[in-house]
């Protein structure tokens, strides 16, 4: 008798469970999730490369070539930390996505390079 009281009292209950993905989760404040690069003010120092602790960044200074590669990543933050406090450029910054499936590993490569100079453009 006591079983059917609970399951009674429970079938009337609003479920612990989310509708996902029909319905949106609200995210935590802060969450951690895919990075996002602004390479208008990148300066590819490297530093976030350096920083790295699973070698998913990878920068080319002299061709001025950025690579992140999300299905290594770990979603700690480093680079975000390095690019501000040391580089003083806030060229990456943290997003709050999770939904990151793929069904090709290329497509967790981002490629940022700077834009070519016009040829025979002096330099100022
Ligand atoms: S640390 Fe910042 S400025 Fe330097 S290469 Fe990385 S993203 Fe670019
Ligand atoms: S979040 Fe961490 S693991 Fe991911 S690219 Fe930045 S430093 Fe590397």
């Amino acid at each position: 008798m006591r079983l059917v009281a609970e399951a009674l009292k429970n079938f009337f209950k609003k479920p612990f469970t989310e509708k996902y993905p029909k319905a949106k989760p609200v995210v935590p404040e802060g969450l951690r999730g895919k990075l996002q690069h602004f390479k208008d003010r990148c300066i590819y120092c490297g530093l976030c490369a350096k920083y790295c602790p699973s070698a998913a960044i990878t920068v080319d200074p002299k061709n001025k070539v950025w690579i992140h590669d999300l299905g290594k990543c770990l979603f700690c933050a480093q680079c975000e930390e390095v690019c501000h406090e040391i580089a003083k450029k806030d060229a990456i910054k943290m997003t709050p996505e999770f939904e990151l499936a793929e069904t090709k590993k290329e497509k967790f490569i981002t490629k940022h390079s700077k834009p070519e100079k016009i040829k025979n453009q002096e330099e100022p």
